[in-house]
C-alpha cells in the first residue's frame, strides 16, 4: 500500500512506496515563508519510490538548483527538490493523507526558531540544515 498525500483542493496528489528516509521539523526562514507557517514538518523519500498522481504540480526554481512544487490550482506547497539533496523528494507532513501517523524525530535550523514558538519535545535539535543533521539525506536519519 503506497502512502498518499494531497493539496488543499485535492487536484494534486502524490504517493510513494516503502518507508520514509527521515522526518523532521525545519525552522528556517525559507520554509516558514514558503508555507506562511511558524515551523514546517517535513519527510523525505527516495525519488525512485515517489510519483505525482492527479494533476501535475507547478514548479518554481526559487534559487539555482532548488525546485519548489505547488498545486497549480490552489497554490498549496507540495514538495521540494534540490541539487544538493539529489535523489530525494521532500514532502510536507501536513499534506499526508493521514498526518496524524507522522512522527518527527529531530529539528533542523533550530537557531532560527521563532522565539514565541513553544515546542516542548525532547527531540534532537540541530543548528544548520538537514545536511548537518541527517548526513546523507537519502539515508535514514535515525
Ligand atoms: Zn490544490
Ligand atoms: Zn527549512
Amino acid at each position: 500500500m503506497p502512502t498518499r498525500g494531497h493539496c488543499l483542493c485535492k487536484q494534486t496528489l502524490w504517493e510513494f512506496d516503502g518507508d520514509i528516509s527521515w522526518a523532521c521539523y525545519c525552522h528556517c526562514d525559507d520554509c516558514r515563508r514558503n508555507c506562511s507557517a511558524p515551523v514546517v514538518a517535513w519527510l523525505g523519500v527516495p525519488l525512485h519510490n515517489f510519483r505525482w498522481i492527479g494533476a501535475p504540480p507547478k514548479t518554481r526554481e526559487s534559487s539555482p538548483g532548488v525546485f519548489r512544487h505547488f498545486c497549480a490550482t490552489c497554490g498549496a506547497p507540495m514538495g521540494f527538490e534540490a541539487s544538493h539533496y539529489s535523489g530525494g523528494m521532500h514532502l510536507f507532513a501536513a499534506s499526508l493523507e493521514n498526518p496524524d501517523r507522522f512522527t518527527p524525530t529531530f529539528h533542523v535550523n533550530y537557531q532560527s526558531k521563532l522565539p514565541w514558538l513553544r515546542m516542548n519535545d525532547d527531540l534532537p535539535k540541530y543548528d544548520g540544515t538537514l545536511l548537518h543533521a541527517a548526513g546523507d539525506p537519502g539515508a535514514c536519519a535515525t
